[in-house]
């Protein structure tokens, strides 16, 4: 993804001493719970989110790998860099926007020592009252959902992603852009993929009132 030159910053509100105080209740209850014995026992870190609670633009990925487990936070391995470079593309900063996924921990996956799975519909329900509290304290202006499972576990659509990308959906009264996730865009880099997640974020630039420059609009498409 090509790094733009920081654009417009989206103006975040005043922080608001009693929102953080309660943001932090919830990740100390994230971070004890032990609800998936099986998953509290197998990870290293619970990987709560990260970024500026006071943000506009939230992303939500699936759940942690095998780096994020190691270093407690979302979106730090090669897809996580993946998503870093979008961010920047539109001029914000990682540390700007909120990043958090469906599960808090990583996907436990016994007898392999490599490899992710995907979560399992009990363990997304049973960890997503997290995620609603998130978003409920954050209060985005629009999420992106990265990728099927993010989708799954916010709208509860298991329509395929390459249906729903690029077209907005709503999750309690906010705005919602699925695309895919990051992970996807590195096994597959065709051109016309990358574009694709990028008219997604072109459209949500364009919902948050952010400045598009000609270079960034061209982003992606053939010379
Ligand atoms: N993929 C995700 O969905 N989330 C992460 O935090 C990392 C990789």
């Amino acid at each position: 993804m090509p790094v733009a030159a920081p654009a417009i910053e989206i103006k975040l509100p005043a922080s608001d001493p009693a929102k953080a105080a309660a943001f932090e209740d919830l990740r100390a209850r994230a971070m004890a719970c032990v609800k998936c014995p099986h998953l509290a026992s197998s990870r290293k870190n619970v990987v709560f989110g990260v970024g500026n609670i006071e943000s506009p633009l939230m992303f939500v990925g699936e759940a942690p790998g095998a780096d994020e487990d190691e270093q407690g936070e979302p979106f730090v391995g090669k897809a996580g860099q993946l998503l870093t470079k979008i961010i920047q593309a539109t001029g914000l900063s990682r540390e700007s926007v909120y990043i958090a996924n469906i599960l808090k921990c990583r996907p436990d996956t016994p007898g392999q020592s490599a490899g992710n799975r995907k979560p399992t519909p009990q363990e997304m329900e049973t960890c997503l009252p997290f995620l609603h509290e998130q978003i409920d304290l954050i209060k985005p202006k629009v999420l992106v959902a990265l990728g099927a499972t993010a989708v799954e576990g916010l709208l509860g659509k298991t329509m395929g992603i390459t249906r729903l990308r690029g077209q907005w959906q709503t999750y309690r009264n906010i705005p919602l852009m699925p695309t895919y996730h990051p992970a996807y865009l590195l096994r597959n880099q065709a051109l016309s993929e990358k574009r694709r997640v990028w008219e997604d974020m072109l459209a949500v630039m364009e919902k948050l009132g952010m400045a598009i420059s000609e270079k960034q609009r061209n982003f992606f498409l053939k010379g």
